[in-house]
């Protein structure tokens, strides 16, 4: 490249580094997130002071993700790496490890008082109980998550606290005041439209909160697929109970739920966001987006 050329390329680059905060990016505090739904939360607890990674995006099933050289990287490069727990990132240990990552990791769900899921699926038929993963999908779990993620980030940067705690104190409000809100609507419904099927066990802590029953052909994972005689058993109670409707989750192919729908003429009430959010453009960019698009969801085909 000759030196004139060049010279227009600098001045070309120079506003857009300016324009995405110039000296300060360097300063942000490196957090990795496990997956979109905790990202989200570190994103609004941690405002502009922190610069987030995301490993298992929006839309991405993070049960059964594969780890890339390039989280390698992107975990060592990191000060703060935060975590679900619970057993979720199955194959956490082994990145964290393999990276050589020597920051501060922080498990979100830490103090949360966690469900235990009797397995009855996986094939191997030996029922024993499962750890529910599945926290976050309870606001009141929520907080705990937000207060974990305040104190982890505050341990990492001090000079951080007050911004930390001024937006953690902000959210906890609205993470309330949508609490309230989902109790109201759901106390709305009649107690016999109250049973719904999705996918895999994801609404355990969202079912144990709100009142509603939620039955699912997969277990607490996505690893393990559904029997058929699980499916079976499925379409007899669908038919038996009369249970009103059949939810999808944007993690999980539809093809089971499909079946289901054909055989029973349950109907279809939308889409759920169980392990993930959606991308921008979607109903549930957002953690508190994504909690209050599963309530009107299912409020929405529960009451019709
Ligand atoms: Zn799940």
């Amino acid at each position: 490249m000759n030196p004139r050329l060049l010279l227009q390329v600098a001045a070309l680059l120079t506003p857009v580094l300016l324009a995405s905060g110039g000296a300060h990016a360097a300063d942000k505090l490196k957090v990795v997130a496990s997956f979109s739904i905790l990202a989200d939360m570190v994103h609004q607890v941690g405002g502009d002071r922190v610069e987030i990674a995301t490993l298992v995006g929006p839309n991405a099933d993070a049960h059964v993700y594969q780890p890339t050289p390039a989280d390698a990287r992107t975990v060592a490069g990191a000060k703060v790496l935060i975590v679900n727990g619970l057993g979720f990132e199955g194959w956490m240990a082994r990145l964290q490890k393999s990276s050589g990552f020597k920051g501060r990791a922080i498990v979100a769900t830490k103090g949360i008082k966690s469900l235990q899921m009797e397995d009855e699926h996986g094939g191997k038929g030996h029922g024993h109980a499962e750890t529910d993963p599945h926290a976050w999908q309870s606001l009141a779990n929520a907080k705990i998550y937000v207060g974990n993620v305040r104190d982890g980030l505050i341990a990492a940067d001090p000079a951080g606290r007050s911004a930390y705690e001024a937006n953690a104190a902000k959210y906890l409000s609205r993470i309330d005041q949508l609490d309230a809100e989902a109790k109201a609507k759901i106390a709305a419904l009649p107690p016999d439209r109250r049973r719904v099927i999705t996918s895999h066990e994801a609404f355990g802590y969202f079912a144990a909160t709100y009142k509603l029953e939620f039955i699912a052909p997969e277990g607490v994972s996505t690893e393990s697929e559904a029997s058929a005689k699980d499916v079976a058993k499925i379409i007899r109670q669908i038919k038996a109970q009369k249970i009103p409707a059949v939810f999808m989750e944007n993690i999980a192919d539809r093809k089971l739920l499909d079946q289901i729908v054909r055989e029973t003429g349950a109907k279809i009430g939308g889409t759920l966001y169980s392990d993930a959010l959606s991308d921008q453009a979607g109903p549930a960019p957002t953690y508190l987006d994504m909690f209050r698009h599963n309530i009107q969801t299912l409020t929405a085909a529960l009451s019709s």
